[in-house]
């Protein structure tokens, strides 16, 4: 095949650090080498037994068939009742999609919304997939680096002086990948005063993380400024609250007519995400709850448990992240004395020791690494002692 046959969006994109890493060790892992893996982003625990029941019982029923493209009403339904529950939001059906991963409801989005040139406001440091999505879908990202004094979050200062006339979304990840911030009430608040003069202006909040915070309290800014409900696409999934990554179960609520847009582009592309992985999704949400607090104290321990032994490594500094399941760790001086760059810091630490970790470069901020926490203690207890002998 020559090269040229591939169009130039795609030769333009850069492919996923978080999953190309995750691959690497896991083929690593395979060839029988002694690999820790903590550099994908996912819940360790099984998902739980009721919801693998309730799948069991979808296929059984014959609940094998194509569904609406945009989710069966009953978990649209118990994604309403989620948002009323969790949130205070209220949102009709028409106004719910539900796409296969967080990352395809983000992907629809923007694919509906983006002509060539169209800008998207992206916080940094930042998940890997918000710049190439947005590449990928025509427009532009504009990329403002944050602050480490302000805990990497975006004033409302930075906002202002990035937004121009072609500005059309801005992406607001709270808590946070890779830094764990979480954005306050008070500090959406002042987003918001800014958001309220550019009318052009959307906003995608994607709220993943919402049942990890350990210090603080979730907000999300279709409750913090109502009055911008109607231009703002609530994101969230079962994914990383149910340990339910491999089901592929993203959803969002906001105004009808993006959702039916990003319902358009579906019946044209994905059609419905996985009928069985549906059903689940609606006992998930629908199901008890109580567990969702004892894996975040699971999650907590663990934090605290990798940042003091992080601490203790030569060259490395990293304070405990108030939300999510990543530490991002500060490795400049470890990088000075090894002279090296933290992408060959994390392919040698990976070859040397067997951890593989995300080089803050994937992010947007070279210097640093970010682990997930989100494995066993004893694993977490190996990975860092091998860290601590490698710097
Ligand atoms: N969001 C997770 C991570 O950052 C999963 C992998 C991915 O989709 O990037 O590791």
């Amino acid at each position: 095949m020559s090269a040229d046959f591939l169009s130039n969006m795609v030769q333009s994109v850069r492919p996923s650090a978080t999953i190309g890493i995750s691959q690497l060790a896991r083929e690593k892992k395979a060839r029988g080498d002694d690999v820790i893996i903590l550099s994908q982003g996912e819940p360790d625990f099984d998902t739980p037994a009721h919801i693998c029941d309730a799948a069991e019982k979808a296929i059984r029923d014959g609940k094998t068939r194509y569904t609406a493209a945009d989710g069966i009403p009953e978990l649209k339904e118990a994604i309403r009742a989620k948002f009323s529950r969790d949130n205070g939001l209220d949102y009709s059906s028409a106004e719910i999609n539900v796409s296969p991963g967080g990352k395809a409801v983000i992907f629809n989005a923007f694919l509906a919304t983006l002509n060539p040139g169209d800008e998207v406001i992206i916080p940094a440091p930042c998940w890997v997939s918000y710049m190439e999505m947005t590449r990928l879908c025509g427009g532009n990202p504009v990329i403002v680096p944050c602050r480490a004094d302000a805990d990497f979050k975006l004033s409302p200062e930075q906002l202002e002086a990035a937004i121009t006339p072609r500005s059309k979304w801005l992406v607001l990840n709270s808590p946070s990948n890779p830094t764990g911030a979480v954005y306050s009430a008070a500090e959406l608040k002042a987003l918001g005063e800014v958001l309220k003069t550019h009318p052009q202006l959307w906003v995608l909040t994607d709220d993943i993380y919402e049942h990890l915070v350990y210090a603080g309290k979730f907000a999300t800014l279709a409750v913090v400024v109502p009055e911008l409900k109607s231009r703002i696409l609530t994101m969230n999934g079962v994914s990383k609250a149910y340990a339910m990554t491999g089901w592929r179960i993203g959803f969002a609520g906001g105004p009808e007519p993006l959702i039916s847009a990003m319902r358009k582009i579906m019946t044209q592309s994905t059609s419905n995400s996985s009928s069985v992985s549906q059903w689940a999704a609606v006992t998930a949400l629908n199901g008890p709850q109580d567990f969702l607090e004892n894996w975040r104290n699971v999650f907590q321990e663990r934090r605290d448990l990798i940042c003091r032994a992080l601490n203790g490594a030569d060259g490395i500094k990293c304070t405990p992240p108030p939300g999510a399941f990543y530490v991002f760790a500060d490795c400049r001086e470890a990088l000075k004395k090894r002279d090296q760059t933290d992408l060959k810091f994390c392919e040698d630490l990976l070859e040397a020791t067997g951890v593989a970790l995300v080089p803050g470069t994937a992010f947007h901020l070279p210097g640093f690494f970010r682990l997930s926490f989100a494995s066993d203690t004893d694993v977490l207890r190996d990975a860092a002692d091998r860290i601590c002998d490698f710097v």
